[in-house]
């Protein structure tokens, strides 16, 4: 399988290079060059197939012959099993035809897990193979950090860097990462805020020259093609479970960079049928804004209850519009180019391919809350913001009430308790066990000051050997 540039000028990747890149030369994102497409028999022939058994069946073709099949099936094996749930992806009915698929079973309560469990394994895997090492280095103001860093855990020829902003994480979000005390995991506390560490971040993948020679610095937030592959599988795994691939569904995806609901929109070019996918935002609406008026155009950041979809602009939706556009890179370099200085729209056809398929909805934190308090009056069920949103968007934007509709459930309620306890007489839930002594672990990070040389001479003179 090849990879290629959404800007149309960098050089096509096989699965291993693109693993190891971060942004194409050119600035574009890697996205494959074809996908495979399953006829509706071929599906149904996967159902009842467990869940890392599925995710073999859907990785293969892209993983390719970069890895051996039976290397590949204990790769995937192995970043599932520690998942606390044996259907690892479980469905919760909410109501008729109404579903949400709790995807925070992982180490870290989040659905980053599915991708970052098996990177963290397939990076190191190749990097064996090679006898080479790496540097990641990534900024979080949340979930991406944590997620990461237990995915590199084990990982013998990663070191992994991770910048989040002083004092300004919350305490659940800050000793998830911090407690986790292998040698080649750091984590550095910046005295500044998260715009800053993301500019470190960038700044050094613009100029490595400060890392040996030796070491390659990668990517791991969801530039990187293989969390989006990751990602595919659980579409299929919901399908399934709901008399897919004979009966469409439907899915609600609350999103940010666009990454999670882009792998839902591969799955269905790959032959899945969905009636409908729907862009649940909060109020970092850009997405909304461009589904509603064909007009790209952005906004300050906001706060909201929600943190880990508060974003300007969304990274991926890069990928769709490649498609939207019919592949044409030039086209996608120039919009790229103008939303830097302008509004941009896409030509009325492209835009309505996009709608063809596309909903979306923008939820403020007070309607968050109250479906927090509206899904568990009904229910008894407790949400967490993020899903919160997907819910409320699935409601307002369903189609079709025949078709079952399912939300992806991005977060376990008790890592975002202050929603949760807005939503009145709700009693928040407890950390799950293996999590619920984290308070009285002990915790090891380096405060540094807002200053690339110190970030870089520190990170230099801590790398394993
Ligand atoms: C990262 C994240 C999202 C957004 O996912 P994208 O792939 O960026 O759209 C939503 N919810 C939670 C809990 C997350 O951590």
């Amino acid at each position: 399988m090849r990879y290629i540039s959404t800007r149309g000028k960098a050089p096509a990747l096989n699965f291993e290079e693109v693993m190891l890149t971060g942004l194409a030369e050119d600035g574009g994102l890697y996205v494959p060059e074809n996908l495979p497409v399953y006829s509706k028999e071929q599906i149904a022939a996967w159902a009842g197939l467990s869940y890392p058994e599925l995710a073999y069946e859907i990785v293969q073709p892209f993983v390719d012959d970069a890895i051996p099949a039976s290397d590949l099936k204990e790769i995937i094996h192995d970043s599932y099993k520690d998942f606390r749930h044996s259907a690892v992806a479980p469905l919760v009915q909410l109501d008729r035809n109404e579903w949400v698929m709790e995807l925070f079973r992982g180490p870290t309560l989040a659905f980053k897990d599915f991708a970052l469990q098996l990177l963290g394994r397939l990076l190191d895997y190749v990097l064996e193979r090679r006898h080479e090492k790496v540097v990641i280095m990534g900024a979080t103001s949340g979930d991406t950090g944590s997620a990461a860093i237990e995915g590199c855990r084990r990982c013998k020829n990663i070191d992994i860097y991770i910048l989040h902003p002083h004092q300004r994480v919350s305490d659940v979000q800050r000793k998830q990462m911090t407690t986790v005390l292998a040698d080649n995991i750091h984590n550095l506390a910046v005295q500044g805020n998260f715009d800053d560490c993301q500019q470190m971040v960038k700044d050094s993948f613009g100029d490595k020259s400060f890392l040996p020679s030796d070491r390659k610095l990668v990517a791991v937030n969801s530039i990187n093609w293989a969390r989006i592959m990751a990602q595919i599988v659980y579409y299929f795994y919901a399908a399934l479970a709901l008399g897919g691939p004979h009966r469409p569904v439907a899915f609600s995806v609350p999103t940010g960079n666009f990454g999670d609901i882009f792998a839902g929109y591969l799955a269905r070019k790959m032959g899945l049928p969905v009636e409908q996918f729907i862009i649940a935002t909060n109020t970092n609406d850009i997405l909304h804004r461009f589904m509603s008026q064909n007009r790209y155009s952005m906004h300050e950041l906001e706060h909201t209850l929600s943190p880990s979809m508060d974003i300007m602009m969304s990274s991926n939706f890069e990928r769709l519009l490649f498609d939207l556009c019919d592949r044409d890179g030039a086209v996608i370099a120039d919009f790229m180019e103008r939303i830097k200085t302008e509004d941009v729209s896409i030509s009325d056809q492209a835009f309505a391919k996009a709608r063809a398929l596309f909903d979306s909805y923008s939820v403020d934190d007070t309607v968050t809350v109250q479906t927090i308090a509206q899904i568990y009056k009904e229910t008894e069920y407790v949400l967490d913001p993020h899903s919160a949103v997907g819910v409320k968007a699935a409601r307002e934007c369903r189609r079709n009430m025949q078709t079952p509709m399912i939300t992806l459930s991005t977060a376990h309620p008790a890592k975002f308790p202050e929603a949760v306890l807005k939503a009145g007489d709700i009693q928040t839930p407890a950390l799950p066990h293996h999590m619920a002594d984290l308070f009285e672990r002990e915790e090891r990070y380096q405060v540094l000051p807002k200053e690339l040389s110190s970030i870089q001479s520190y990170m230099v003179n801590s790398l394993s050997a």
